[in-house]
């Protein structure tokens, strides 16, 4: 018999399987070439040659006891100071090995800064839509997610109703910028806005709320669009950083959490997430990819790539009569439904064996959302069935 807490997850977790399950059957069908899989946010582009290289060089240079041993909980200090300094330069922050720990991907770092702040009972604010795991992550300490209903014009958040929802029992508030599953960026007029009435909520309950920025898609952005870093904005930022989407490794699990100096009880709240990776069961972060990261720290992903399938996919969907607020970073496009509920425009694209995720899985129905981190090809083939699917909802 299993706890209760996790019954629920037993639930929804059939509904994922179902649509994988979906897909190799068709691809089984049909041939792989010939099923449009828009459903997962697996990077398309491999790992760069010089972190492969160098895994072999790390294997043959070093010391097994080194590369494959234990090691302080927040990761390597060589490495943890080779990330600092390479954010110090993109950023002009003043960041050292101390204001880092090297976590289990994202996801990791997400549980280990909700872990160091979060008393159950106290709320964490977050921004429909969302990466829905965020609810599983609150729920992990006992926290209560509270969500903040979509601005679906331009889906940068809606602050007006964000600042109602703050109380005196606020512990934090997540963001993810670039923006899984809409691709939004949230411009800096948003961040300004967004960190003051932060600010002035702290004065009003005499409180302290901590903004977690999410950002597993930083470099991923187009256009020359700016990305916000947003310690510049607010004092009580914690980001929790992934090489998952920007070096394509996300089996590899790699990222990091950063706790700047100038958020409240900077030296506790580091030495608690260092602790909270121990106690989570993850101990440190892999050891031989955490060496890769330093000797890779600038190498770049192929943007350039996944923008050609930006444009080609919203110019393609556009062009057929489908709208979606035009991404500008990440590899997602949210898609209106032409159905009300999008659950049955996901069905309907079975039939010409295309595969989307209802925007019900990130608390925005209505909506589905395409990952377009797949081939050029897979694009243009999959625009002639797009064209059919408007045509059967009435689009055209
Ligand atoms: N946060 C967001 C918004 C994501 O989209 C993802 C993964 O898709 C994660 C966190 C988790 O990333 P990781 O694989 O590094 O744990």
């Amino acid at each position: 018999m299993i706890a209760k807490k996790m019954e629920p997850f037993l639930r929804n977790n059939s509904a994922i399987r179902m649509m994988f399950e979906e897909g190799n059957r068709l691809k089984a069908q049909y041939g792989p070439e010939n099923v449009f899989d828009f459903s997962i946010g697996n990077p398309s582009v491999p790992a760069p040659d010089s972190v492969r290289q160098a895994i072999i060089d790390l294997v043959n240079e070093t010391e097994p006891t080194v590369i494959h041993g234990y090691m302080p909980n927040a990761g390597f200090v060589d490495v943890r100071q080779t990330i600092a300094e390479s954010l110090n330069r993109r950023f002009g922050t003043d960041f050292s090995a101390r204001n880092l720990i090297m976590t289990v991907g994202a996801g990791s770092a997400l549980n280990i800064a909700l872990k160091s702040i979060v008393n159950p009972g106290e709320e964490v604010i977050v921004f429909a839509p969302y990466f829905l795991e965020y609810g599983a992550y609150v729920g992990n300490y006992d926290g209560v997610l509270v969500t903040v209903s979509p601005d679906t014009e331009t889906f940068q958040p809606n602050l007006k109703e964000f600042a109602e929802k703050i109380t005196a029992n606020t512990r934090a508030v997540i963001v993810n910028t670039p923006h899984n599953p809409t691709g939004v960026v949230y411009s800096e007029e948003t961040i300004k806005k967004l960190a003051a009435i932060l600010e002035e909520k702290q004065k009003e309950f005499g409180t302290v709320i901590y903004l977690i920025s999410d950002e597993p898609y930083r470099e991923l952005a187009y256009d020359g669009v700016n990305v916000p870093w947003l310690t510049d904005y607010y004092d009580n930022t914690i980001v929790g950083y992934s090489y998952s989407k920007s070096l394509s490794l996300p089996g590899e699990r790699i990222g990091y959490v950063v706790i700047p100096d100038s958020a409240d009880g900077s030296a506790d709240l580091i030495t608690a997430a260092t602790i909270a990776n121990r106690i989570s069961g993850a101990v440190n972060a892999p050891s031989l990819i955490q060496k890769v990261i330093a000797r890779c720290v600038d190498e770049k992903t192929d943007v350039e790539a996944y923008d050609k399938n930006r444009k080609a996919l919203y110019e393609g969907l556009t062009k057929l009569g489908y709208t979606c607020t035009k991404p500008q970073g990440a590899f997602y496009l949210f898609l209106k439904s032409p159905f009300e509920d999008e659950k049955k425009f996901v069905e309907a694209g079975k039939k010409y064996n295309i595969l989307m995720v209802p925007g019900t899985s990130f608390a925005c129905p209505g909506y589905v959302r395409l990952a377009y981190c797949v081939s050029y090809e897979t694009i243009i083939n999959s625009l002639p069935r797009f064209a059919e699917l408007a045509k059967e909802c009435g689009l055209q």
